[in-house]
This record gives structure tokens, C-alpha cells and sequence, in this order.
């Protein structure tokens, strides 16, 4: 079956046609640039943004012809399914995609399948490098979240592992690069200054929070590194930005492989996908690739462009979910702000 993903959780209005594995069409309009000054997203803002991109967005998608192979979907009335995020994000931009695809699914009168957007990161892989491997172990490293995830099935079968008990990673990043005066969102900028410094400079602590823990903790190194700027600044010393980022970047890549590794091992598991915006990070992924080698597991980590967010994410996981016949969300579906990362289907 053909599905349209629609995703809205945040400031990328997310359009993409998905049909098994395969990516057929992904367009995305960001709004990140008219939140760049208030330093985060204006949720006010952003549903504005949805309103006014969405038809524009499901158009391009739609009509996307060089990407659309010979004899696949080329007309919206060809689509099966529709899948959108029903949570986790900002209400206000949420429900602009699920009303938009209630309506299309009303017209269209095909079913509608309100889906979990962390998930979504996760199952973007598979229209890169093919179904996952069941079990594999995620670890999702996004703007509002940092959790491993034991994955035996994409559809019914998630377990979170470990958490942060405080600031995700992409968040870590976004606060420091504001330290730093990088612009928002700071991941880019930290991983491109981090390449021009070096991380042995200085020693940010790493929080591992006990032997074999696989929660996270970000907020004793941001700390760390606002006292670093802020002794600098007494003692006259301009902040050595390439150094601070390399350092602060490595504490934080240290602890997220050490634990995805441990995850693995732990449970037995041969099998690792990061994904989330943060795995967009160069030296995440070259980390995590060493670690992996080392360790003997196998890792996946979709392109940079799959890793933020799109709306191909959401009809990746739709598939999952319309192959493992899941009833489909009637049309009164709600948004769910805190949708857990255990329920792939709202
Ligand atoms: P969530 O998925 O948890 O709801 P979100 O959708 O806002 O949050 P994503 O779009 O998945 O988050 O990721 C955005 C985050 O990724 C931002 O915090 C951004 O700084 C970070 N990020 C993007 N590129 C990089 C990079 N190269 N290195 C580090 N972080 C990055
Ligand atoms: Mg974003
Ligand atoms: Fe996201």
C-alpha cells in the first residue's frame, strides 16, 4: 500500500509518500528561521507556519515526478493510507497535521493511522538500508528526547531501556551553543566548531549515573560548561569556542555510545540504529561506528537529511503499522503531547 506521512510535531511541516521500504517522495518546509532570535521554538509560530504550509507541502509531495519511479504513485487519489504524528510535541502544531490529514483521509476515504513521531525517527531507517533487524536496539537522540529502545517490532513491540532524568542531548547542544554565541539550533554550528578545536583541551564530566545504567544525564555538563565561559570571562580570557565544543561534543558522543553499546550487550542484541536529530552529529556517527566495530555489532544510521524531522518518518512507520493490521484511529483522533515511545499507534 501507497501511505502520505504527515508530520507537524514541531517547527518542520513533513510531507512523504512511502511505500514498503521504499521512499518514494520527502518534502519538508522548516520554520527554524523565524524562531532563530527567541533562541527555541515559538509554538504560536510554528502552528502558523503548519497552517500556511501544509496544502503547499502535500502538493509537492504528491507531484514529486523525478523521484516517483514508473508506475507508482503519482496522483494523490492513489494513496492508501494516511499516516500522521499524533504526539509526542506542541499541541497547537500537531493538531494542524491531524486535521489536515483527517480531512484527507475523509476525502480520500481512506484510513487514517495517528502515529508515534519518536518511533517514526527509528523507522525512517528502513527506506535507507532496508527492514530492521528484529530485535535491534534504537537509541533515540533527538531535540526533546534521549532514550535506548529494546525494538522487537516497529509496530507492537517497543520497550524503553534508559531515559535522560534531565536534558536531552539536542537540547545539551542548543543550550551551549547559546553559552557560546552559535546560532540556534546549535547542533550545526557546535559540530562544525568542534572539528576546528580540540576535545583534549579540557575534561567535561561524563554523566554516567552508576554501573550500567542506561539513563542519561546532560545537565551537570552544561553546567560544567557555563562555569568554564563564565571563569574565562572573570579571568579576561576569550572563550576558546572550537575547544569548548570539541570537549563539550565529546563527553556527550562518550556516554551516548558507551550506553548504546551497553544496551546491546545487556540484552544480547547484535543490532543498533541511532537516529533523531542529534544523529545527524559527524562525530556521533564516526564514534558509534569505532564502538560498534569494537564490540562486534552491526549499526545503521540514516542520512543526515532522515535524521531531523520529515514527513517520510511518519509514513515509514505508518507501513509498519498498516502490514501489522492495527485497527486505524477513527476520525476523532486526539493529539497526545506525551505520547509514550512504547505506543507506535496513538
Ligand atoms: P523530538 O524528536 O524529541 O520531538 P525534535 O523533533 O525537535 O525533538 P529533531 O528534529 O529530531 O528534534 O532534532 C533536532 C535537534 O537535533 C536539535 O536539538 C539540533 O540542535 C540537533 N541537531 C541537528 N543537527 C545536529 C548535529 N549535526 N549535531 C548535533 N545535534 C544536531
Ligand atoms: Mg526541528
Ligand atoms: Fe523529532
Amino acid at each position: 500500500p501507497l501511505i502520505l506521512g504527515i508530520e507537524t510535531s514541531c517547527d518542520e511541516t513533513g510531507v512523504g509518500l512511502v511505500r514498503g521500504c521504499t521512499l518514494l517522495s520527502d518534502e519538508v518546509a522548516s520554520s527554524v528561521g523565524e524562531h532563530a532570535r527567541f533562541g527555541g521554538v515559538v509554538p504560536e509560530v510554528a502552528s502558523r507556519a503548519h497552517l500556511e504550509a501544509m496544502t503547499p507541502t502535500v502538493r509537492r509531495a504528491v507531484d514529486a515526478p523525478a523521484r516517483v519511479p514508473d508506475g507508482l504513485a503519482k496522483r494523490l487519489r492513489d494513496v492508501d493510507a494516511i499516516a500522521v504524528t499524533a504526539g509526542p510535541g506542541l499541541a497547537g502544531a500537531l493538531l494542524v497535521g491531524i486535521s489536515a490529514a483527517k480531512a484527507y483521509a475523509l476525502a480520500l476515504d481512506v484510513p487514517l493511522y495517528g502515529v508515534n513521531h519518536l518511533v517514526g525517527h527509528v523507522a525512517v531507517d528502513q527506506l535507507e538500508h532496508g527492514p530492521l533487524p528484529k530485535p535491534c536496539i534504537a537509541l533515540l537522540v533527538s531535540g526533546g528526547h534521549t532514550s535506548l529502545l529494546y525494538v522487537g517490532d516497529l509496530a507492537t513491540d517497543v520497550r524503553l531501556l534508559g531515559d535522560t532524568v534531565d536534558d536531552a542531548a539536542g537540547e545539551a547542544y542548543d543550550k551551549v551553543a547559546r553559552l557560546l554565541g552559535l546560532p540556534y539550533p546549535g547542533g550545526p554550528p557546535i559540530d562544525r566548531a568542534a572539528r576546528e578545536g580540540d576535545p583534549a583541551t579540557i575534561h567535561f564530566p561524563r554523566g554516567k549515573l552508576g554501573d550500567g545504567s542506561l539513563d542519561f544525564s546532560f545537565s551537570g555538563l552544561k553546567t560544567a560548561v557555563a562555569r568554564w565561559v563564565e571563569d574565562g570571562e572573570r579571568d579576561g580570557r576569550a572563550p576558546a569556542v572550537p575547544d569548548i565544543a570539541a570537549a563539550f561534543q565529546e563527553s556527550v558522543v562518550d556516554v551516548l555510545t558507551r550506553k548504546a553499546v551497553d544496551a546491546c550487550v545487556q540484552h544480547g542484541v547484535g543490532h543498533l540504529v541511532i537516529s533523531g536529530g542529534v544523529a545527524a552529529n559527524s562525530r556521533l556517527r564516526e564514534l558509534a561506528g569505532q564502538r560498534c566495530a569494537e564490540a562486534g555489532v552491526e549499526l545503521r544510521v540514516p542520512s543526515p537529511r532522515l535524521c531531523t524531522d520529515n514527513g517520510a518518518m511518519i509514513a515509514a512507520l505508518g507501513s509498519e503499522v498498516v502490514a501489522a493490521g492495527l485497527p486505524p484511529s477513527p476520525l476523532d483522533l486526539a493529539v497526545d503531547t506525551s505520547l509514550p515511545v512504547e505506543s507506535p499507534l496513538a
